[in-house]
């Protein structure tokens, strides 16, 4: 994870799709620059692009124009094969849905991204315990809550030691008890760890976790803020509409 490069950079990124004759132009220019150990809030109404924007961030999507850079590393240069490898090995994601395999133990679902070897097991059981799920690795997916299958997700996600975690409203499927568990979770390991972490997120709840909050509009950089840190979801809420408000926009 030692690495002189900055975790991420996003570079004027335009994505557009399209549909027949249509084009919908997703991103227009995005820039963004993750610091190492850096906890970022991804906001916008729906549509913005929050989505699509992590998509390109994991190289799960190619641009239409721009740059992504993941540990200095331009993913447009890779081969599928290439990028495959590198995902696995610097990005860790994480999906509302948790997607993981129902016919697999949870303690199988973490190892199945990293390559075999005398220390996976070693690995897996230090993440279960970190992470409060060793009681429950022989578990399958649909034996567990949804804040366990959520952890067993991030898990996975942290099994090949990546500096780039991303999540795509991780909190979206779980009560609010188990959401604040996992955001607490994700700020501790970027915290202990020193993680770069991206969330996208419409919930202020899960937002006032982040060191900076990222704000999306129309697939363009809208504006951003920094939390205080307080935890306060009211003030995020504030601060958040604020941003949005067209008398901030008028003065921008
Ligand atoms: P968000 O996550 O903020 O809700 P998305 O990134 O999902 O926004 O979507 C941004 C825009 O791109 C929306 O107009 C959406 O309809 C469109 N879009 C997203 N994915 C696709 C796709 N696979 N094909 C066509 N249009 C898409
Ligand atoms: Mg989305």
């Amino acid at each position: 994870m030692t690495s002189e490069h900055l975790p991420l950079e996003i570079n004027g990124v335009v994505k557009r799709y399209r549909q027949g004759a249509s084009v919908i132009e997703a991103l227009r220019g995005v820039q963004l620059t993750i610091r190492p150990g850096e906890f970022i809030a991804i906001m916008g109404a729906s549509g913005s692009g929050k989505s699509t924007l992590l998509h390109v961030m994991a190289g799960l999507t190619d641009v239409d124009a721009g740059q992504v850079l993941v540990d200095g590393r331009d993913l447009a240069t890779m081969s599928d094969a290439e990028l495959t490898k590198f995902r696995r090995a610097q990005i860790g994601l994480v999906f509302q849905a948790f997607n993981l395999i129902p016919a697999l133990s949870a303690e199988d679902n973490i190892r199945l991204p990293a390559p075999d070897g005398p220390e996976l097991t070693a690995k897996t059981v230090a993440l279960l315990k970190r992470l409060g799920m060793l009681e429950r690795r022989k578990h399958k997916p649909g034996a567990l809550s949804g804040g366990e299958q959520q952890r067993i997700a991030i898990a996975r996600a942290l099994i090949c030691d990546p500096s780039v975690v991303l999540a795509d409203e991780p909190t979206g499927s779980l009560d609010s008890v188990s959401g604040q568990e996992i955001c607490r979770l994700l700020r501790e390991l970027c915290d202990e760890q020193g993680r770069s972490i991206v969330i996208v997120t419409h919930e202020p709840h899960v937002a006032m976790w982040a060191d900076r909050v990222v704000v999306l509009k129309d697939g363009a950089n809208l504006t951003e803020f920094s939390p205080s840190g307080a935890r306060d979801a009211q003030e995020l809420a504030a601060s958040y509409q604020t941003a949005l408000s067209p008398l901030a926009e008028a003065s921008r």
